[in-house]
Parts: structure tokens; C-alpha cells; sequence
């Protein structure tokens, strides 16, 4: 039974191993030098592989019942028991991110590559697939150039969306999804530094808050974020924007991102501290007396959008500027204009439309023979260990399906 897997990402090769280990020949065809490029580079090179909140809220895109049978029928218990059969420990660390004991993303590379080379996988690299043709019930592969890959009886498409184009993916799964005339959800970069516009921005790049980023549309507050948030030069980047990028970039949707930069106190609690505080250090420049309790950094700014001197004695600031800078330390407005691309982007919102793949296996139902994984479909998920759990059980699920399926035919 021979079976294609086009990418050799972790879907990919988590959906190698998977059909291997059922006893199927498989052939990985994957169009970089190497397979995995974006595995190293996952959870700033310590991969994190997965979360012990698993709930379905995590992930978005597709059915609810689609990504749930797929979530049951390979769980994070078995994704787990598969990376510890490879060798690899898994621990927690902070918020139930689950990483290689070694935090080293190259080492789960390692892993798998070993694996793979155990279980006789054939690994073609350099070879990017760009048609697939049936040929009655098996599937011919052909690349670049019209180069004629061979006869397969099944073929898992894991050829990932479009985010970080860099290290492989430059969505590819929308030409092949067109060949074997499957709907795809429109593309669009997820888990991505947002564009924003604020005539401080220069000022600011490269510094650290901690803040509650509220991402708003007119009034309404749509989704709220803790965490780090980076100032760029060209916007807002950090944990809690990423995770607010997704619904900030709902097309046609103009939105902004309010920073509270002190969540400890309300707004008007704020406004009597800063007065007392102005009382009792009336001495002191204004910027003196703010440098002690925010980063230095946004004081400036923050003066200048409210037209007050930085060298004005606190003492003489009067009720309306005391009032004007509690309420930008609570809700700092910065208007999202887009974000920062396909290169700068950890996941793909968008991809094959998940109604027409059978959730139980993979198989498309369009294509008799032809599976799906990983993030060519329209699933993703948050920051946080989710997109590598999707990617290793549709992977696996794909793999076990296609070879189980192949060894049902050969019996035939
Ligand atoms: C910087 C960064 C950090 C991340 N960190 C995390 C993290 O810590 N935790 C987490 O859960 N997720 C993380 N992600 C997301 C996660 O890495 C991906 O969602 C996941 O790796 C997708 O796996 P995949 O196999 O579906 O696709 P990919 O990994 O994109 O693999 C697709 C493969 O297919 C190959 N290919 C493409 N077209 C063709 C073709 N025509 N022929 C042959 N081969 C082809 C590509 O070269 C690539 O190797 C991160 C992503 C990035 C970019």
C-alpha cells in the first residue's frame, strides 16, 4: 500500500509515522531542503506542544462538531502517549503550556526524523507537488516542471496555510484545493502583530507593558487580553495583541485596542491617587512624579496627547489633567489600521472548508482517497500549544485513517 504525504511539516510528519506504523509504505514529499523548518522556530524555539486546557473554545474556524470528533478520536492523551513513544518527556510550565522536557523545539525535530528513518519513510525534499490527477482509483503526483512522481493510492495533504511563507508554507493548499475542486475559506494571517496608528509609535518601539488590551469597536468590547504587550514601530505586538489579531482583523471591521496600563485601580480610584499623589509632590516635575509609578517611556507621550509640559510642577496640574491622565492610563486608544502580514504570522485563519471532509477520517468527500490535516483546513487555534496539537492529531488521525482504509482495499 503506498501512500503520498505532501508537506513535511508536523501534520505531515506526525500523519507518516501514524500510517507507517499501520504498515503502510509512505513517501513524504516536502518542498524545502529539509522537512520541519517550522517546528524549530515554534514557542520561540522550545515548542510549545500542546496545553492542558484543551477546551474547544481554543480553537476556531470550522465546525464545532468537526474539530470535536477530531479532538476525541486522536486526544491530547494520545498525541501525549505518541510524542512519549518517540522518546520525548513532556512537562508545564506557565498556563498549562505543555513543552518538550529538553525545551528544545529541535529536539522533537530529532525525534520525528528518527522515527521516520526507523520506520522506512521515504523523505523527498525539494520537491514541491503541484498537480494531483486521478488515475482510476489511485492518484498521480507531479511536480514542478511536469515531473512525473509516481502512482499513490492514498495522499495526505498537509502542505500547511500561508503564515511564515519563510519556512515552507506559501499556500499551496489553496491551488491543490482548487484542482480537486474543494471550497476554501478565505486566507488571513492569525496570531499577528497588529498595525496601529499613533503618532508615538516611533517613540515607543521596543517598549514592555504589562496591560489589559481591550479590543474595541466603537464602544463595544469584543475580547479582552492580559499579558506583555510590545510597542513597535508600526503598532502593538506581544502575547495579548496576537491573540486579539484574530477578531481585530474581521474583514470590514474597524477596531481599536485600549491599553489599561494600572488594572489594580478603576479609573476613578486612579484619578484621586494622582491627585493626592500631585499634592504631595507638588515639587516635582510632572514627569518626575509619573516616572515613579510607569515605565518612563509612555510619560511623555502621554503628556504631550494631553497638552500638558512635562516640566510643570505637579502641584500646578488642575482637576481636568489629573482627569485626562487617569483616563489614558485606563484606556489608552490605539486604531488598528491592519497587521503585519504573512511573514510575521504564526497561523493561517481560513483553508479548506471543513464540510467537505469527513470528520471521523479526513478523507475528503469530494476525492475518494485524498486527506486533509493540519492547517491547510480551516481550523486554528490561540496561542498556547493549540495549533501543534491540531496539526499532530488531524495528523495522526489522517495517517491512521489513510492506511487503515489502504489495508481494508488490499484485503478486497
Ligand atoms: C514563529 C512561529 C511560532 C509558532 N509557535 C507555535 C507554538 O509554540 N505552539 C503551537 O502550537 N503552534 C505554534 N506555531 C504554529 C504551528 O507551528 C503550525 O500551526 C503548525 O506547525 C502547522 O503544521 P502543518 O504541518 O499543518 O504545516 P507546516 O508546518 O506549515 O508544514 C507544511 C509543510 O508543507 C510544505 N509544503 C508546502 N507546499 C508544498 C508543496 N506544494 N509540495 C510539498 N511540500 C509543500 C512546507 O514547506 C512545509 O514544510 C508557530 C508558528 C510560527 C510561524
Amino acid at each position: 500500500m503506498q501512500i503520498a504525504i505532501i508537506g513535511g511539516g508536523a501534520a505531515g510528519m506526525t500523519a507518516a509515522i501514524a500510517a507507517a506504523r499501520e504498515g503502510a509504505t509512505v513517501t513524504i514529499f516536502e518542498k524545502m531542503d529539509r522537512v520541519g523548518k517550522k517546528i524549530l522556530t515554534t514557542g520561540n524555539g522550545r515548542c510549545n506542544i500542546s496545553n492542558e486546557d484543551m477546551d474547544l473554545s481554543h480553537f476556531h474556524g470550522g465546525t464545532r462538531s468537526f474539530i470535536q470528533s477530531v479532538l476525541e478520536k486522536v486526544s491530547p492523551e494520545d498525541t501525549r502517549e505518541f510524542w512519549e513513544s518517540l522518546g520525548l518527556v513532556l512537562i508545564t510550565l506557565e498556563e498549562g503550556k505543555m513543552y518538550p522536557m529538553s525545551l528544545q523545539a529541535s529536539g522533537v525535530l530529532d525525534a520525528l526524523r528518527m522515527e521516520l528513518e526507523r520506520l522506512n519513510v521515504t523523505v523527498k525534499c525539494a520537491v514541491p507537488v503541484e498537480k494531483i490527477i486521478q488515475v482510476k482509483r489511485s492518484w498521480r503526483l507531479v511536480s514542478a516542471g511536469g515531473i512525473d512522481l509516481g502512482r499513490f493510492q492514498k495522499v495526505i495533504i498537509t502542505v500547511g496555510g500561508k503564515a511564515s511563507p519563510q519556512l515552507g508554507a506559501d499556500g499551496a493548499g489553496v491551488q491543490l484545493a482548487s484542482q480537486l475542486k474543494h471550497t476554501v475559506v478565505p486566507l488571513r494571517p492569525g496570531l499577528v502583530k497588529l498595525r496601529c496608528r499613533s503618532p508615538y509609535l516611533k517613540a515607543l518601539a521596543g517598549c514592555k507593558v504589562e496591560a489589559k488590551a481591550s479590543l474595541m469597536h466603537g464602544d463595544e468590547v469584543l475580547q479582552e487580553e492580559w499579558g506583555e504587550v510590545l510597542f513597535t514601530a508600526e503598532g502593538l505586538s506581544g502575547p495579548p495583541i496576537l491573540r486579539l489579531a484574530r477578531e481585530a482583523m474581521v474583514p470590514g471591521r474597524n477596531c481599536s485596542i485600549a491599553l489599561n496600563l494600572m488594572e489594580n485601580m478603576r479609573e476613578g480610584e486612579c484619578f484621586w491617587w494622582l491627585k493626592q499623589r500631585s499634592e504631595r509632590f507638588a515639587h516635582m516635575t510632572v514627569q518626575e512624579m509619573l516616572s515613579g509609578i510607569m515605565n518612563k517611556r509612555l510619560i511623555l507621550p502621554m503628556l504631550k496627547e494631553n497638552d500638558i509640559s512635562a516640566q510643570m510642577k505637579s502641584g500646578q496640574l488642575n482637576k481636568h489633567q489629573i482627569q485626562a491622565v487617569a483616563r489614558m492610563i485606563h484606556g489608552w486608544s490605539f486604531p488598528v489600521i491592519g497587521d503585519a502580514g504573512w511573514k510575521e504570522a504564526q497561523v493561517t485563519v481560513g483553508g479548506v472548508f471543513t464540510g467537505e471532509i469527513d470528520a471521523a477520517t479526513l478523507e475528503s468527500k469530494k476525492n475518494k482517497g485524498i486527506y486533509w490535516a493540519g492547517e491547510v483546513l480551516d481550523v486554528d487555534g490561540d496561542c498556547g500549544g493549540y495549533n501543534l496539537q491540531w496539526a499532530a492529531s488531524s495528523g495522526i488521525l489522517a495517517g491512521k485513517s489513510a492506511a487503515y482504509v489502504a489495508a481494508e482495499v488490499e484485503k478486497v
